[in-house]
């Protein structure tokens, strides 16, 4: 989706072809580089992987190698559209994001299965 700016249209990179996305899946060894999640362990892990902008396309960022990597879904999600000055800075943020929705589901999980224990479900 092309960005308006008072030049008029700012340049946004393409997205990949099958080929670059490629590529960059078989340089990572098909895991994701930010939760280690293995795409080649299982059938579905492979489903979920995806090439991450580490600089998003949508803020001018280039469609290098050096500016792509393997993400896990999930994790693209949660890093969404921020712009990080380093790729270990989205890292740290990725993973300090699925720290605590792990706690939330966790909370969740005991809330659930106290409400079925006490037959309020
Ligand atoms: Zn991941």
């Amino acid at each position: 989706m092309p960005i308006k700016t008072l030049m008029g249209l700012a340049s946004v990179a393409k997205p990949l072809t099958s080929e670059e996305g490629r590529r960059i899946l078989e340089r990572d060894q098909y895991r994701c580089q930010y939760c280690g999640l293995d795409g080649m362990a299982q059938f579905e892990n492979s489903l979920i992987m995806t090439v991450d902008f580490i600089q998003p396309r949508a803020r001018k960022g280039k469609k290098i190698a050096e500016n792509l990597v393997t993400a896990c879904r999930p994790c693209n999600v949660i890093k969404g559209h921020r712009i990080f000055h380093t790729f270990e800075d989205a890292k740290t943020f990725v993973l300090k994001r699925r720290e605590e929705l792990h706690k939330e589901w966790e909370v969740q999980k005991t809330r659930l299965r106290n409400k079925a224990a006490a037959g309020a479900l």
